[in-house]
């Protein structure tokens, strides 16, 4: 009976995925980190990493990396909603392109000894002695491999698991789809560096900012209906920034958006034997909060401890442990951002807010304190030296 090929295969190579393999690289286990796409890559992202993200970068050792790579330090968030505008001043946060962020953290995660195979789709197949097969296909290539502990971190979309793993993902109902695409904007356009601009309108929302290239990047959420009615993302985000009073970004016009599946979805429970969910891939609630990639590198690092203990025997206790984990570090972050976005689709409802927030500045504390992530706790043991 041969020991599986790898300690950890790693599918997806977004921050979830490449944050895991860098701490599991350091941790000195082998591990493949597997990407269906070229790199680097654009993706649907408004490319705002707040104090989560940043402190969970800082706690793998990857502080100096979004200054290294000319990241954007963001001061203000603006909110735009019927006409009435509000400025708060934001704890921390940077903007970096996501081609940029990606791919310096997959060679962050080489760099600490994992290999990694791009343009290669994965999906999870059954369990073998000690460990899961993994199918990797590039082209019309095809490779079964195996590894003690398998990381799903394929963001939205499925997660490509055998059927026979009891595990379901589920769509709210009332998700809405993502889009986006970068403009070259001149600075006059109204949309200063260094600040989020969020235009809230009645059938979804936009976000631009500028990256390190000064280009704008704009990333919305829409309801899908309002998408399909208004002939699609370009016209969709025109509206929602004249509903908003924003000035319009003529360039987004001819611009190349890009979708992405339906935002609000949960896969239960988010383990099975030798294989944990990961980053969008266990759960996302629509980006309002722009906390995403915060949750994906909070659940790389708390992952580690538990892939560590599952290099020998595997227990259904590990599978317990991390839905417990993943709930209590990621869950209640994801509900208050559920909460803000059921508030945002009521034009009464979210008037009254931003009004009581114009009025009582205080009552954003709660929202600034979970963005800038001063009470993230230590996630991971430290690495080898
Ligand atoms: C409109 C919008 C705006 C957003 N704005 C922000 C923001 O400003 N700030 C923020 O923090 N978050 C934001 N987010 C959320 C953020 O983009 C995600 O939460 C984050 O990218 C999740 O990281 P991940 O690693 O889980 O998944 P991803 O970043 O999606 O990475 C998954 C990777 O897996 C690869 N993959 C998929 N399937 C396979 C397979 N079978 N085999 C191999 N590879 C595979 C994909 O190609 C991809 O590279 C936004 C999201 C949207 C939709």
């Amino acid at each position: 009976m041969s020991p599986p090929d790898w300690d950890v295969i790693v599918l997806g190579a977004g921050p979830a995925g490449a944050l895991a393999a860098h701490q599991l690289s350091r941790h000195r286990l082998r591990v493949l980190l597997v990407e269906k796409r070229a790199f680097p890559r654009w993706k649907v992202c408004g490319s705002c990493l707040n104090g989560v993200a940043l402190r969970a970068l800082g706690e793998a050792g990857l502080d100096h990396l979004v200054d290294d790579l000319g990241g954007v330090p963001l001061a203000r968030l603006r909110l735009g909603l019927q006409g009435h505008r509000l400025e708060l001043g934001l704890p921390l946060g940077q903007s970096l392109s996501r081609a940029r962020l990606d791919l310096a953290l997959s060679e962050a995660a080489v760099a600490a000894g994992a290999v990694l195979h791009l343009h290669t789709e994965a999906s999870v197949d059954g369990p073998c002695p000690g460990g899961r097969r993994v199918l990797l296909r590039s082209g019309d290539k095809h490779q079964i491999t195996s590894a003690r502990v398998v990381l799903v971190a394929t963001g939205l979309g499925s997660p490509g698991l055998d059927p026979a793993i009891p595990i379901r993902t589920r769509i709210s109902p009332s998700a809405r789809v993502g889009a986006g695409c970068q403009v070259e904007a001149g600075e006059a356009s109204g949309y200063g560096r260094g600040t989020i601009h969020m235009a809230i309108g009645r059938h979804g929302y936009v976000g631009l900012v500028r990256n390190e290239t000064g280009d704008l990047t704009m990333a919305a959420a829409f309801e899908r209906a309002h998408l399909i009615g208004a002939g699609g993302p370009a016209a969709a985000a025109a509206a929602v920034l004249a509903e908003a009073g924003f000035d319009p970004v003529p360039q987004a016009a001819s611009a190349s958006w890009r979708a992405t599946p339906a935002l609000t979805c949960r896969s239960t429970p988010p383990a099975a034997e030798r294989v944990l969910l990961l980053g969008d891939a266990a759960g996302y609630v629509e980006p309002f909060t722009g906390e995403g990639m915060g949750w994906a590198m909070v659940g790389a690092l708390a992952a580690v401890p538990l892939v560590l203990r599952g290099q020998g025997d595997w227990s259904q206790e590990l599978e317990r442990e991390w839905a417990r984990r993943h709930g209590r570090l990621i869950g209640s972050r994801q509900r208050f951002c559920h909460g803000l976005a059921f508030a945002l689709r009521r034009p009464g409802l979210s008037r009254s807010l931003l009004m009581a927030v114009e009025r009582w500045p205080l009552l954003t504390a709660p929202l600034l304190q979970q963005l800038g992530g001063a009470t993230l706790e230590r996630l991971t043991p430290e690495p080898c030296p």
